[in-house]
């Protein structure tokens, strides 16, 4: 049996991480499970599945867990002491679900614990890329990507030494606006930025996909995860998402990952490693689907792809500041505050304000983050006054 916590256990991965363990009862075992705030649906997952801790993030809501929980044997807690004991507690493994920069800290502590995390919150990389691998060196954990493109390098490399690779190659659908006018993308609203074409996701890294910000996070989470250096990865338009990324190596032989677009499967990889188990996951049907498309990314619609690739090169606190400026512009676009294009325009020009020094610690990258919500919170305002 594998003991399993499941940090953001309401969201898009955290209900497909417990679907999947749901029909393997005989290999999992549930340990904790967290939330931020929808209490009802985390009882409901903790009684399912005879968890021994639920988490909710958010202490106004700790006696409607209690109430919700009683009678189960389930403990409740909250507060973000309770997420960091929910990831560092009793298990084998820790998928780390929860979006954004508010995953850090139960994330780093995972790592910090020495624990196998599956990495889904790919901001808790990017913000704090140096740091939680440092840790994971120290501590000795294990990290499982659990992002498509990610697993599947991960599974394209198959062990082998990263000197044995000349360059990746990170696919992107292109999202929902890969063919529109720049005139219908000053216009596009929150629906229509969210409407994947070929993934149901949250609603942020839906609208990152939109702005292709979620390609530019990814290229930052592969160099962490991959230690390859930004001119040796690349970004391929593949609209199918049928190949979710390959792996060039020296003598010219090329591996990718290929499989239906459910994000089950690279969950299944992360869950059963080293091992597989079976998934529900629609089979390829190759002749149905019958041709695959590929293309370069747009620079010039998709500017936030640049940026993220300027933020990389520089290197220091700018990916933690890339992230929480654009972390704040998408909430205020799902708001309906500012416009699609504003959101790569406001991470810009929170890239060019940026002058933290390099985070050293955990510490530092929440003053960076909270320093570039201030600043890009107060453009907003200026703009919207
Ligand atoms: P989601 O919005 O559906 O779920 C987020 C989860 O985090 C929820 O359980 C929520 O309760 C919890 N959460 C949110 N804010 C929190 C806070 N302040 N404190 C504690 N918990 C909080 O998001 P998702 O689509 O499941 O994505 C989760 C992570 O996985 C993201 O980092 C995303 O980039 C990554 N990811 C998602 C997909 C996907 O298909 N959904 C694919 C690849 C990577
Ligand atoms: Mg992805």
């Amino acid at each position: 049996m594998k003991k399993v916590a499941i940090l953001g256990s309401t969201g898009s991965i955290g209900k497909s991480t417990l679907d999947l363990i749901e029909r393997s009862p005989d290999k999992f075992e549930i340990t904790a499970l967290t939330a931020a705030v929808n209490v009802d649906a985390l009882a409901d997952a903790a009684r399912r599945t005879n968890a021994r801790l639920a988490v909710i993030a958010d202490e106004s809501r700790l006696r409607d867990l209690e109430d919700a929980l009683q009678g189960s044997g389930c403990q409740a807690a909250a507060g973000a002491d309770s997420l960091v004991g929910a990831a560092t507690g009793d298990s084998d493994l820790v998928m780390a679900a929860i979006v954004g920069c508010a995953g850090l800290r139960p994330t780093m502590a995972a790592v910090e614990a020495g624990k196998t995390v599956a990495l889904a919150n790919k901001e808790a990389l990017v913000t704090a890329g140096d740091l939680m691998t440092e840790a994971a060196k120290t501590s000795g954990a294990t990290l499982l990507p659990v992002d498509s493109e990610h697993n599947a390098i991960f599974q394209s490399l198959a062990g082998s030494r990263i000197d044995q690779v000349s360059r990746i190659i990170l696919t992107a659908s292109g999202g929902p606006f890969r063919t529109a006018s720049a005139e219908a993308m000053r216009n596009a609203t929150p629906a229509q930025a969210v409407a994947h074409p070929n993934w149901t996701m949250g609603a942020k890294i839906s609208v990152d996909s939109a702005t292709l910000m979620n390609k530019g996070l990814e290229l930052i989470e592969a160099h962490y995860l991959f230690g390859l250096p930004s001119e040796r990865i690349d970004i391929l338009v593949h609209p199918q998402s049928v190949i979710h990324s390959l792996v060039e190596f020296i003598d010219g032989s090329v591996l990718a990952q290929l499989g239906s677009p459910d994000m089950r499967i690279p969950i299944a990889y992360a869950l059963a490693w080293p091992e597989r188990m079976p998934t529900p996951a629609q089979r390829l049907d190759l002749a149905a689907i019958a041709r695959l498309d590929f293309g370069e990314p747009d620079l010039e619609r998709f500017p936030a792809l640049r940026l993220s690739r300027e933020a990389l090169e520089a290197g220091g606190s700018a990916p933690a500041a890339l992230n929480a400026a654009n972390e704040v512009a998408v909430a205020t676009f799902l708001d309906g505050k500012i416009s699609f294009p504003d959101i790569s325009k406001l991470v810009d020009m929170a890239l060019q304000e940026n002058e933290s020094p390099a985070p050293r610690s955990i510490e530092d990258v929440f003053e960076i983050d909270r320093k570039v919500r201030t600043d890009v919170t107060a453009m907003i305002e200026g703009r919207c006054a």
